[in-house]
């Protein structure tokens, strides 16, 4: 039974509840890569991997254990007041239910009469009451796969339905963290910041103008690429499995924001074109319609190779290897057998 308190206040010690709802429209693959996080882990972040840090409480109804009507009981607490404070975690794109004709696009949970509770309604009771807001995947964020052209639900990113401008009781706009799906760590990790942020003992979170963390979202995929290096030297792959830059083959990673080049995917290991995937720009707001389709490449990357071989290229490779093989790549002088002290050492 949860019995919170009503009052808006957090004392030490309180836990900070994750309310995570899956019922927009999307796969759960949010859920499925929180599992796969290890740096915060989940674990650590529910045991409290860091000293002062209030434990945390996750409700997701793909990774919890009970069912039906004992697993909403924290929802309608929260709805109504009696759970705080709570972080509400928004996963899946957000239908328009001012067109769904007679029946329903979403829902989750059941009223006293039996009817679907939609997913539209729990935003608008939640949000108002949460001290954090997170939308989580690019589905929840801008629109994603539902919202692509023809969209028939009206889907939008959760920031188009509750307004680009809305602030939480904390005084926090809507965190968009995309994906798709998320980065494991990246979930954790703001996890971690918000919870430490409504405790009183962490920073604020610096969002960019699409509402993205801007220390997870401040860099493209090809700053941080394994590959980049093969395209600062003019060497792009013709077909997969070589280990060359990837453009030729559709990759976005020139104009996309991500990280996973540089944070990897599970434990440091992977990330797209790292380990051989083109980058198809699953984090950006125009995802998918602006990047199809994509496996190829369009103007920019069919230049790039010819820009980049002019600018380095095969004769600046050579001049470099030349360089290096004769100044970098052999040992000091000094180092022979001979009669003579050449090493500018002066005896006293
Ligand atoms: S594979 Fe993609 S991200 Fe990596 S260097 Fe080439 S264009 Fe950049
Ligand atoms: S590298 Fe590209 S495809 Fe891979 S997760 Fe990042 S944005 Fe998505």
């Amino acid at each position: 039974m949860i019995s919170e308190p009503a009052s808006p206040g957090r004392t030490a010690g309180d836990p900070v509840r994750v309310l995570w709802m899956t019922s927009g429209l999307g796969c759960d693959g949010d859920s499925i890569a929180l599992t796969a996080a290890t740096n915060p882990s989940l674990e650590d972040l529910l045991r409290g991997c860091l000293p002062g840090m209030p434990p945390v409480i996750l409700y997701n109804p793909v990774l919890a254990y009970e069912n039906g009507e004992e697993f909403m009981e924290a929802w309608h607490a929260a709805a109504e007041g009696r759970l705080h404070p709570f972080i509400l975690v928004v996963e899946g794109s957000v239908p328009n239910e001012e067109i769904n004709r007679d029946g329903h696009w979403a829902g989750f949970g059941v009223d006293s009469a039996g009817q679907p509770i939609l997913t539209t309604t729990w935003i608008d009771r939640l949000a108002a009451r949460a001290a954090a807001v997170m939308a989580i995947g690019t589905c929840a964020a801008y629109g994603g796969v539902p919202a692509m052209r023809n969209n028939p639900t009206g889907a939008m990113g959760l920031r188009d339905y509750l307004g680009w401008n809305w602030h939480s009781r904390l005084g926090i706009p809507v965190i968009n963290l995309p994906g798709c799906p998320v980065q494991p760590d990246n979930i954790t990790d703001t996890l971690l910041c918000l919870v430490l942020r409504i405790a009183l003992i962490g920073p604020s979170l610096e969002l960019d103008e699409q509402g993205r963390p801007r220390r997870i979202f401040g860099r493209t995929v090809h700053e941080s690429c394994d590959r980049a290096g093969m395209a600062e030297h003019g060497q792009f792959s013709d077909a997969p499995g070589d280990g060359r830059c990837l453009v030729k083959l559709g990759c976005s990673g020139l104009v996309v924001k991500c990280n996973v080049t540089a944070r990897g995917w599970v434990n440091g290991i992977g990330g797209c074109p790292n380990v051989g995937g083109i980058c198809m720009a699953c984090t950006m707001p125009g995802f998918p319609d602006k990047y199809m389709p994509f496996v190829e490449p369009d103007v920019r990357a069919r230049l790039y190779p010819h820009t980049a071989r002019l600018a380095h290229g095969p004769l600046v490779r050579y001049l470099r290897h030349r360089r290096i093989r004769r100044k970098f790549d052999v040992e000091p002088e000094w180092r022979r057998r001979g009669n003579e002290l050449t090493t500018g050492y002066r005896h006293p």
